[in-house]
């Protein structure tokens, strides 16, 4: 049986044109539980070309209170397998792509990469944080739900400027356990499932560019006593895409920190920006003819790079170059050290 989307097709703000620009969509659903259940059962009906699915747990008994997608018979299975069969017996031509890990530093941003957005339906703060970084790193639109106990709130994060990120409204990742989860604080099934509801119904508006994303707005839903309250959350100025100076815990995949060359030509050829990091005196004394910018103000202000090229950074023998790409990988800049620096190169 084919799906049929003509419901969804009535609506003017969707039409043919909409469904396709749906089919060729890619979303990545970080967290397969109380958020990311009615997440995948709405984007699987609604016809999303491909969901990725990111979730290390296995079905436990106490979730299924607001994990309906699962049922009993499932306790003890890999929730990722589970929550893919899912989304095919909703709708078969929706493409899955299944991922039983953890998101991680080292998986975040290359996952991120490989998709149009990425729903947070995740229960803890580091997660939160990391789906964060990767979406601002990537330049990619994420949309974060947190709940506790009878209320919740949703926020999306876009590359253009009128977004916050996470990190705008709260810079420091709070630790896990400060504030209360699921597992430890109680929920009933119908508030994640409201919330989750609301990321896909967000997700679809962003993929089809419909008015009303929250932009630089957080909305708090209270369902205990049915309040509600859109407050202003603007970016602060530290945060620009691509790189956000208030990141520093996750990486951009890191190629080595120092490479070796033998003309500053191959750098240019290997689509690297050089960029000579000595002092006046030393490049007017051996000038490279590369870009210069001395060592200490490329590490007051590294968005003097305003560059979309990985670096490669270059002094007299590699040392301060080192130093400074350590320190500016730490802003999410991927930039390398020529080892050895200009008095190698030939050798
Ligand atoms: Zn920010």
């Amino acid at each position: 049986m084919q799906p049929d989307y003509s419901r969804q097709l009535l609506l003017k703000e969707i039409g043919p044109e909409g469904q396709a620009v749906l089919a060729r969509s890619r979303v990545l659903v970080v967290g397969l539980g109380g958020l990311g259940s009615p997440v995948i059962q709405y984007l699987a009906g609604a016809g999303v070309g491909c969901l990725g699915l990111i979730d290390a747990d296995r079905l436990d008994a106490s979730n299924l209170h607001r994990q309906p997608i699962y049922t009993l018979a499932q306790v003890g299975q890999p929730k990722v397998s589970l929550a893919s069969a899912a989304v095919t017996a909703i709708n078969p031509s929706v493409r899955v792509e299944t991922h039983a890990a953890k998101l991680s530093a080292e998986n975040a941003l290359e996952l991120v990469r490989a998709h149009d957005i990425v729903i947070d339906c995740s229960d803890n703060f580091q997660t939160k944080y990391l789906i964060n970084d990767a979406a601002v790193l990537a330049q990619k639109p994420a949309v974060f739900a947190s709940v506790y106990q009878y209320e919740g709130q949703i926020q999306v994060y876009k590359p253009e400027a009128e977004h916050a990120c996470l990190r705008c409204l709260w810079p420091d990742a709070v630790a896990d356990g400060v504030v209360g989860n699921c597992a430890l604080a109680g929920v009933l099934g119908p508030v994640p499932g409201a919330f989750g509801a609301l990321q896909a119904l967000l997700t679809l508006k962003i993929l089809l560019q419909m008015h009303g994303q929250l932009a630089g707005e957080l909305l708090l839903l209270d369902f205990m006593n049915f309040s509600s309250a859109k407050i202003k959350a603007p970016r602060r100025p530290q945060c620009a895409a691509p790189s956000c100076a208030l990141i520093q815990g996750l990486r951009r995949e890191e190629p080595g920190l120092e490479m070796r060359l033998r003309s500053l030509a191959e750098a240019a050829e290997q689509g690297l920006e050089v960029i000579d990091i000595r002092t006046a005196q030393e490049v007017t004394a051996q000038p490279t003819g590369a870009r210069h910018i001395p060592m200490g103000q490329l590490l007051a202000n590294p968005g003097l790079l305003q560059s979309d090229r990985q670096v490669l950074l270059v002094c007299a023998s590699g040392k301060r170059s080192l130093a400074t790409a350590q320190e500016l990988r730490k802003h999410g800049i991927a930039a390398r050290s020529l080892a050895g620096g200009l008095l190698r190169l030939g050798h």
